[in-house]
């Protein structure tokens, strides 16, 4: 057994580290304390990330004790929405999309911006997007996000398909209003979802489906229109089967591993000032998700 000293020099944690942290429910699964932690090594940043199960009714009180105790922190699925009510400010990203993946706390306050915009405008810069037709799947945070990034990406014209239609077509409407798309709010279901995709240059998923192997019969996923372009912000052991499907048939394929690093990195850099090197985090991340 190491001495006490020892050990915590041998963690790399004394009484100046500063904590960053993951909000969300569930996270058990979560692999941001891997790729955090490593990123800070990496980057000899004196930081420490853990990740925190926070229920809904449990947010406001878990705000209250991160704006003192910590310098930062993530938040994820259901929380992307609600939380702005909880903070001082927003960053542009943050305040036009309607959603907040980080936040930063300084001296009591609390700063909401949105890195998961800035990792989709980055991935549609790697699917070679230019404009067009997208269809997305979810109406959530992440949907959120990803409009903004379609914005600004010149596209003109999305199909929202969600399991609960009625918020597709809430967020169909606010798209219209906020981004002037041509919007449509739709259900998940095979038929409509088809016919979207017929007519659509990208295919965003926006939902958790495909994190546990559990894509039902609502992904018409074998049918895959030729040329579509696939940004899977879900990722799994191996890569979801959607993306292993879109691989297979030579589509142009953005996935969740990506997304996941990307928006890493740029938290830390909003965080620390610091970008950690992303093929690097990338291969840490693949590693610990086992992909080939
Ligand atoms: P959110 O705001 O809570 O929204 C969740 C969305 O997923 C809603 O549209 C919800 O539909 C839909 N959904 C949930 N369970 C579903 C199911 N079993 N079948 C079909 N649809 C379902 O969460 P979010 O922040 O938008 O995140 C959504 C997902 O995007 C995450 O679970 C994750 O898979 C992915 N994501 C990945 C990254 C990454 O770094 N790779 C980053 C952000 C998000 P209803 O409206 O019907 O509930």
């Amino acid at each position: 057994m190491p001495s006490g000293e020892s050990y915590i020099r041998g963690v790399g944690i004394n009484s100046l580290t500063r904590l960053y942290c993951l909000i969300g429910d569930p996270v058990s699964k979560s692999i941001s304390p891997i790729i955090h932690n490593w990123a800070y090594s990496r980057l000899r940043t004196n930081a420490v990330y853990l990740a925190f199960r926070v229920r809904e009714d449990e947010l406001s009180r878990a705000v209250e004790g991160l704006r003192v105790l910590c310098s930062g922190f993530n938040v994820t699925i259901p929380h992307k929405t609600s939380i702005i009510r909880l903070l001082d400010d927003l960053t542009h990203e943050a305040y036009i999309s309607g959603s907040v993946n980080t936040v930063k706390a300084k001296n009591g306050e609390l700063l909401g911006h949105n890195t998961d915009a800035l990792a989709a405008l980055t991935l549609l810069d790697k699917l070679g997007c230019r404009g067009g037709v997208a269809t997305i799947l979810g109406a959530g945070g992440a949907a959120k996000s990803v409009l903004y990034a379609l914005w600004k990406k010149g596209f003109k014209k999305v199909y929202i398909h969600n399991r609960t239609e009625s918020r597709a077509k809430g967020l169909a409407e606010g798209a219209e209003k906020l981004y002037g798309f041509q919007a449509y709010g739709l259900p998940l279901e095979p038929g409509a979802l088809q016919e979207s995709l017929k007519r659509s240059d990208l295919l965003v998923n926006a939902t958790p489906l495909g994190m546990y192997e559990d894509y039902d019969k609502s992904l018409p996923i074998s049918s895959l229109p030729e040329g579509l372009r696939i940004l899977d912000l879900a990722y799994a052991r191996g890569g979801t089967r959607l993306e292993r499907e879109a691989l297979r048939r030579r589509h142009k394929v953005a996935n969740g591993v990506e997304f996941l690093v990307l928006q890493a990195a740029y938290a830390i850099d909003f965080w620390v000032g610091k970008t950690p090197p992303i093929d690097e985090m990338l291969g840490v991340a693949k590693r610990c998700l086992g992909y080939g």
